[in-house]
């Protein structure tokens, strides 16, 4: 048999290579035999209001934390080759396969299945089949809209159909209930290029420039003067015009654009890479 591991992922915002947080449950003869979950710092720091009333995820939870190659490498080799879980499995396939390819990693081969169509044959109901109501009515306890815990209800969905049409394992599962795996070939040797800011032509001289929200609601401006003294950020705030590093600054310097007015998202990233050349 193939590892068998239920995935879950929640993302910052709306582009499918912004996942912040991923869950793994892990499934050996007939049980949840181990899970994991991790925080995620996307490629920016963009989290959309909606998204984050569903995970409660917010940009300081995730700064500090590793990106997506960092944190799938421990678990990649495990997918590769296995059976992927995953509740409306559409949604989660395209995280996978958008982050891969944001970071230029080659997309392993391997099956999944999808435990909304896997709930809508084996329990269907009025109510529907979301991830909540399958596992309300299966008494599967767990906090909804937590990677880790969403994977493993996801997990124990799949256990329920198995015990519910008497079949033996997953794939057994799967020919019971005529819903083929669906099978993912591994990707093209060369990775595609990854969506690299840098690689964008960019004029060295042009001063950069930001408008930012401060904390009651008002536009400061952050601005890059390229000094003999070497690169500076000045920003219009009270703090900023006494010289010291102010919390605008410091969150563009962070890659934190959720205060970002201005738009200009990959100037935040020229103004990182400058920096860190300049440093
Ligand atoms: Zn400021």
């Amino acid at each position: 048999m193939p590892n068998i591991i239920a995935l879950d992922f929640e993302t910052a915002n709306e582009r499918r290579d912004s996942a912040c947080a991923v869950g793994l449950a892990w499934i050996a003869d007939g049980a949840v035999v181990r899970r994991e979950s991790r925080l995620i710092r996307p490629p920016e720091l963009r989290f959309s209001p909606g998204n984050i009333r569903v995970h409660g995820i917010v940009p300081a939870d995730v700064r500090t934390q590793p990106l997506f190659p960092e944190v799938m490498a421990e678990f990649l080799p495990d997918l590769a080759g296995g059976l992927v879980l995953a509740h409306n499995a559409g949604f989660d396939m395209g995280v996978l396969r958008a982050s891969l390819q944001a970071h230029g990693l080659r997309p392993p081969a391997f099956s999944y299945l999808c435990t909304l169509q896997i709930a809508r044959r084996v329990f269907p109901a009025e109510e529907g089949c979301g991830l909540g109501k399958v596992a309300a009515r299966l008494g599967i306890r767990f906090e909804h809209h937590d990677a880790g815990e969403d994977a493993y209800a996801c997990a124990e969905i799949a256990l329920a159909a198995m015990r519910q049409t008497g079949a033996p394992d997953i794939l057994g599962l799967s020919r019971a209930i005529r819903l083929p795996v669906t099978v993912v070939p591994e990707g093209p040797d060369r990775a595609p290029r990854p969506r690299a800011f840098a690689d964008r032509p960019r004029a060295e001289s042009a001063s950069l420039r930001f408008a930012v929200k401060g904390r009651r609601g008002d536009r400061y401006d952050v601005v890059l003067e390229d000094r003999a003294t070497g690169l500076r950020l000045r920003c219009t705030c009270m703090a900023g015009r006494y010289g010291t590093r102010c919390r605008h600054v410091a969150a563009l310097l962070d890659g934190d654009i959720t205060d970002l007015l201005s738009g200009n998202h990959d100037d935040v990233e020229r103004l990182r890479l400058r920096m860190v050349a300049g440093a």
